[in-house]
C-alpha cells in the first residue's frame, strides 16, 4: 500500500482556518509511518498531532489549535477522574481513489456530541468547531490517512471535565480534543459472524439515565457484562431494557437489527436509553429504499428466540462506525443457545454492508449527500 500525499485542492474552510497549527518538532519518520500504516491495529497507533480547544465557564471556548500528539497533564483532583464527566464521538476519514479525503455524515456526530454534552452537563461545542477540528487535524496529518480496502483514519473527538475540584457539580473547565488512529479491517480474517450473549442480570442504561449519550460511563458499566459474555464463550454482549428485562436495546457499542423471512427489517425504537447510531439511521434509509418493510419497535427476546427456532427470523446483525455491519451467527443466554440461519453471514447484512462501505469509499455515487470532504 502506498500513501502518496495529496495535492489538496479543496479550499480550507473558515472553521478549520480558526485552528492555529503548531507542528510537532519530532514527526514520525516516513519509513516508520509507512510500516505502521501497512497493518494498523485498531486503536493502538496514533498520528503526530491532535486538535484541541479549551473551555472555561468565564471565557467560553478558546485557543483552537492543532498540536503535537502526547500525554495530557491532569491534576489528580481533575473532576473527570472522580465523577466521569466525559463524552466522545467516533468517525472515520476515508481516502478516495483520487486522493481526496472524506468523512461520513459528520453533522450527525456533531449534533450527537452536543446532545451527549448537554446530558453530562458539559458545554456544547458548535457544529462549526466540531467539523473545523476534524478538517484541521486531518489536513495536518494527511499522510496518515491510509488508502485501500477497509482502511481508514479513525477519528475520536472527546471532551472531559478538567477542573481541579472535588465538589460535585458541573466542571468550570473542560478540554476538547480530537485524536486520530489509522485502522485496517475491523475483522482481521475477513467479515465473520459473531456470537452474542444476552445479559439477563445487567443493564447498560435505564429510563432517564445516560443511555442515549455517548459517554465513557456507559462503557464502564458494560465491561463486566462483556467479560461475562466472554466467559460464556461469546464475542459480544446484548442488553435488554432495564424496566421489563424482556426487550432488546443494543450491544455495548453497537445497535442491533433483526431481518425477517417476510422482508421486514426491525431495530429497537429509540426509547431514550439507546444510543442513536449514525450507521443505524443510514441502514434504515438504505433498506427502506430497497423496499423492505422497516420497523422501529419493541423487539422482545422471546420473539427473537421463537423466530430463530421457527425460521421466521433469518438474519441478525449489529452495526456501528468501527465494524460497519457485523453479522451475528449465534445468540445465547441463560437457558438457550441458538444458531442464526445457518450460522453464516446473512445475505442482506453483507449486501447492505457492501453498499454502505462503497458509498464511504467513493466507489458508489453518494446519492444521499452523506459524504463530507475534509481534504
Ligand atoms: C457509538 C455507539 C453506537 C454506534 O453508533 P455509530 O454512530 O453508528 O457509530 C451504538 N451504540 C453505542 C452504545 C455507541 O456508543
Amino acid at each position: 500500500m502506498s500513501n502518496t500525499s495529496t495535492t489538496t485542492t479543496a479550499p480550507l474552510s473558515d472553521a478549520a482556518a480558526a485552528f492555529d497549527v503548531r507542528p510537532t518538532d519530532a514527526p514520525t519518520p516516513v519509513e516508520q509511518r509507512e510500516a505502521l500504516l501497512a497493518a494498523p491495529k485498531f486503536g493502538t497507533v496514533f498520528t503526530d498531532h491532535m486538535a484541541r480547544i479549551s473551555w472555561t465557564a468565564e471565557g467560553g471556548w478558546s485557543d483552537r489549535r492543532v498540536e503535537k500528539y502526547g500525554p495530557l497533564q491532569l491534576d489528580p483532583a481533575a473532576a473527570v477522574l472522580h465523577y466521569g464527566q466525559e463524552v466522545f464521538e467516533g468517525l472515520k476519514a476515508y481516502r478516495h481513489a483520487d486522493g481526496s479525503v472524506w468523512t461520513f455524515r459528520p453533522e450527525k456526530n456533531a449534533a450527537r456530541f452536543a446532545a451527549s454534552a448537554h446530558r453530562l452537563a458539559l458545554p456544547q461545542l458548535s457544529t462549526e468547531d466540531f467539523l473545523g477540528s476534524l478538517e484541521a487535524l486531518v489536513r495536518t496529518d494527511l499522510d496518515w490517512v491510509p488508502s485501500g480496502e477497509e482502511m481508514s483514519l479513525y477519528l475520536r473527538p472527546f471532551m472531559y471535565a478538567s477542573e481541579v475540584f472535588l465538589g460535585v457539580r458541573a466542571s468550570q473547565a473542560v478540554e476538547y480534543l480530537v485524536i486520530a488512529s489509522p485502522t485496517g479491517p475491523y475483522f482481521s480474517k475477513g467479515v465473520n459472524p459473531v456470537s452474542i450473549w444476552v445479559a439477563q442480570d445487567f443493564h447498560r442504561a435505564g429510563a432517564g439515565g445516560t443511555g442515549a449519550a455517548k459517554c465513557g460511563g456507559n462503557y464502564a458499566a458494560s465491561l463486566l457484562p462483556q467479560q461475562e459474555a466472554a466467559d460464556k464463550g461469546c464475542d459480544q454482549v446484548a442488553f435488554l431494557d432495564a424496566s421489563t428485562n424482556t426487550a432488546f436495546e443494543e450491544l455495548g457499542g453497537m445497535n442491533l437489527f433483526v431481518v425477517g423471512a417476510d422482508r421486514t427489517v426491525s431495530t429497537p425504537a429509540l426509547t431514550g436509553s439507546i444510543l442513536e447510531g449514525v450507521t443505524r439511521g443510514s441502514i434504515l434509509e438504505l433498506v427502506t429504499a430497497r423496499g423492505y418493510d422497516v420497523q422501529e419497535r419493541t423487539i422482545t427476546l422471546a420473539e427473537v428466540r421463537q423466530g430463530l427456532e421457527d425460521g421466521s427470523i433469518v438474519e441478525l446483525f449489529a452495526c456501528g462506525t468501527a465494524a460497519v455491519l457485523t453479522p451475528i451467527g449465534r445468540l445465547a443466554g441463560e437457558g438457550f443457545d441458538l444458531t442464526v440461519g445457518d450460522g453464516a453471514s446473512g445475505e442482506l447484512t453483507m449486501s447492505v454492508r457492501g453498499e454502505l462501505t462503497d458509498i464511504q469509499n467513493g466507489k458508489r455515487p453518494d446519492t444521499h449527500g452523506w459524504m463530507y470532504r475534509l481534504a
